[in-house]
């Protein structure tokens, strides 16, 4: 990322997150300091980082300048977690770079305001994340390694006993039964977690080769009989049809039941979240169980009933968390490996000193948002 002699800087500017309950920031002040010895100039937003716990203080020591909202806006890349709000386009400009985990796919209002601004939309979401030069950017799975790891501790905190076995003065305590549903990259920090903490857990997934990947881990894999491998394109699950979605909900009914803790994680891509346990299930848990979703979200979880960023307590005392966006949760971790992702995302972007958003790599041609047609109505 060697400057052009004579050329200024590509600036890259950080936002202040605005999503209720999001407090990570795009880049960490460990990471300006990296881009500005390269060559970059960072622009903070005054209190950016505050959330994550990187003072003002840190980024400017880093090399950062320090302004306001405004200023910020004027970078020639902005670097946010989320895409920038609809509002904010007409301080946009044409050709300007947004680099984030936009999901504008799900985000019409967003994505119409940034095409029509004529910025250039670059999303972490859309990474090709089997090539092994995007596994630095793949943010998808930094945030969701965070997010599993919490989900155990929030299943954890939320569990009227201990996780590890207890033997003491006043008696021996079993340790917690953990089922932990959905073993991709959550899921399998999930159980490393629960491990750790001293629960006895169990796995299930429907594609087959997660099952070695969670007997490594010291857990039990949960073999259903009812239910067909469910290995879909580029390494994910496929969706299950009406019929398996049935069978997998009325075998998992059995076995959850028997555990203390469940932690859902399943996901298809670009579909909703599979439930995988019903009400019904939920209400034949034991008082005291603890139910993690976290695929929980407007669109519904892999637990019927459970509510984003909600903990329900069932009438037959099951606490259900909705855990709509745990890694917001750890927001000093997660910043740092997003802000690791999106300085690779610069890197491939920025050039001898210039900006090229628009270039034949194979990575950023893969996360670069198509822009709308120009004739499409807002919504
Ligand atoms: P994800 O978030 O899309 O899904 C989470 C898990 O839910 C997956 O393991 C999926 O199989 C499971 N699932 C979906 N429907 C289910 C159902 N009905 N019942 C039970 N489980 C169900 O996936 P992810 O965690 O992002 O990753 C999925 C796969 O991609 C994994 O194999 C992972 O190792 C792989 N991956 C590879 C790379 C890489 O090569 N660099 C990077 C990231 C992920």
């Amino acid at each position: 990322m060697a400057l052009t002699p004579d050329a200024p800087p590509v600036s890259v500017g950080v936002l202040r997150e605005h999503g209720a309950g999001e407090r990570r920031v795009a880049l960490v002040p460990e990471v300006v300091g990296r881009l500005t010895r390269e060559g970059l100039a960072v622009l903070v937003e005054r209190g950016a980082g505050e959330a994550a716990f990187f003072p003002d203080a840190a980024y400017e020591a880093a090399g950062a300048t320090l302004g306001d909202r405004t200023a910020v806006l004027a970078a020639d890349v902005l670097a946010c977690v989320h895409a920038p709000d609809a509002g904010l386009a007409p301080s946009l400009h044409r050709g300007q770079v947004v680099v984030g985990l936009l999901a504008l796919g799900g985000h019409v209002e967003q994505a119409h305001a940034l095409g029509s601004a004529g910025v250039v939309a670059l999303d972490l979401a859309l990474l090709p994340r089997t090539l092994s030069r995007a596994q630095s950017m793949d943010a998808l799975t930094s945030q969701a390694s965070v997010a599993g790891y919490r989900a155990a501790i929030v299943a954890a905190e939320a569990f009227g006993r201990f996780f590890p076995m207890m033997i003491t003065a006043a008696g021996t305590a079993k340790p917690a039964r953990v089922l932990v549903l959905g073993t991709g990259v959550a899921g399998l920090q999930a159980i490393g977690t629960a491990r750790r903490l001293g629960a006895q857990v169990t796995g299930y997934d429907i594609r087959p080769s997660s099952a070695d990947e969670v007997r490594s881990l010291g857990a039990t894999f949960l073999q259903l009989t009812s239910t067909p491998e469910g290995a879909g394109e580029g390494g994910y699950a496929r969706e299950l049809t009406e019929d398996e979605r049935a069978a997998q909900q009325a075998e998992l009914a059995g076995h959850v039941a028997g555990f203390d803790v469940v932690i859902t994680t399943a996901q298809v891509p670009g579909r909703r979240p599979p439930v995988l346990v019903t009400a019904d299930t939920v209400a034949a848990m034991r008082p005291g169980s603890v139910v993690v979703d976290l695929g929980a979200s407007d669109l519904g979880g892999n637990v019927e009933g459970s509510v984003p960023d909600e903990r329900v307590v069932t009438p037959g005392g099951a606490t259900v968390v909705g855990a709509g966006n745990l890694a917001a949760e750890l927001p000093t971790a997660a910043s740092s490996a997003y802000a690791r992702n999106v300085a690779a995302v610069l890197r491939a972007v920025v050039r001898d000193g210039r900006l090229d958003a628009d270039s034949d790599d194979e990575v950023v041609k893969a996360i670069r948002v198509p822009a709308p047609a120009p004739t499409a109505p807002p919504p």
